[in-house]
């Protein structure tokens, strides 16, 4: 039972003052942090509109007196009404994640790597070689752990040209497992590798540029690696490329 005692000692003062403090800094950052994203979300949602009013009255103006301005302009606000869609699904993804509480149960991390490995190797224009340990185990969230995959080999897939390998590994070494995804890609320099994890940063390169996306991808893969409490990390691949690596310690020395 815990037990409450009133501070009397100006020591005892001062140290709830300090932790009143902190508490205090943690919400603002938590708030602040907040504000950011609703502000980010609004910006990234205010320029599809844009473009979708901006052609809808352009068909309006000029559509009767220039009929072959029509389904360009349709299929342009078609891409973009898409890419609005997508960008909400995952707005609504990173806020369930930011949410969820979730139990970690046994997960066959082999069977999971190899399904989708083996489901996603015909899709991809890359070939996919796939490297996975037997009897690989974690506390985890299946359906988690393979969004998270999936995400990574679909970046590995845009961000690398058609002729150079992908490839999909787990292992087990003494102390931990991994789980990572490699490609021979344009890499990712290192004053970015922390920052391509936060929320609508795209590695400001004109290659980034053409590729759709929306800079969230791996803002949602951070957070459900944390919440399968493994962690991630990018690092160079030879001779060019990247490599994301997801780590667990082994679970049967987590507890020693
Ligand atoms: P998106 O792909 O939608 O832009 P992500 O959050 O998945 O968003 O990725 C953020 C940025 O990180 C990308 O815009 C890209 O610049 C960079 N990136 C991600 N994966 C790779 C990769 N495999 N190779 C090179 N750059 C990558």
């Amino acid at each position: 039972q815990p037990t409450l005692t009133v501070p009397t000692s100006p020591e005892e003062i001062h140290n709830l003052g300090q932790a009143f403090n902190e508490l205090l800094t943690l919400q603002n950052q938590r708030l602040q942090h907040e504000r950011q994203f609703i502000s980010d979300a609004s910006h990234e949602l205010r320029t599809p509109i844009a473009a979708i009013r901006g052609n809808l009255s352009l068909i309006r103006r000029r559509g009767d007196a220039h009929p072959e301005v029509v389904p360009e302009s349709l299929k342009f606000i078609d891409e973009e009404s898409l890419r609005m869609q997508h960008l909400i699904e995952n707005l609504l993804h990173l806020s369930r994640a930011d949410r969820a509480q979730l139990t970690l149960t046994d997960q066959d991390l082999s069977f999971i790597v190899l399904q989708l490995g083996e489901h996603y190797q015909p899709t991809l224009k890359q070939p996919l070689n796939l490297d996975v340990a037997p009897n690989v185990h974690v506390a985890g969230n299946a359906e988690m752990l393979q969004q998270i995959i999936v995400a990574l080999l679909d970046n590995a897939q845009k961000y690398s040209p058609a002729d150079q390998p992908i490839s999909l590994s787990l292992k087990q070494t003494a102390d931990r497992i991994e789980l990572a995804v490699a490609d021979h890609g344009f890499g990712i320099p290192d004053d970015q590798k922390q920052a391509i994890f936060q929320r609508f940063y795209r590695v400001d390169q004109s290659h980034s540029q053409e590729i759709e996306g929306s800079g969230l991808g791996l803002a949602i893969v951070h957070q459900l690696v944390q919440l399968n409490q493994a962690q991630i990390n990018v690092t160079d691949n030879q001779p060019t490329g990247s490599i994301f690596t997801i780590t667990w310690p082994r679970p049967d020395l987590k507890n020693k």
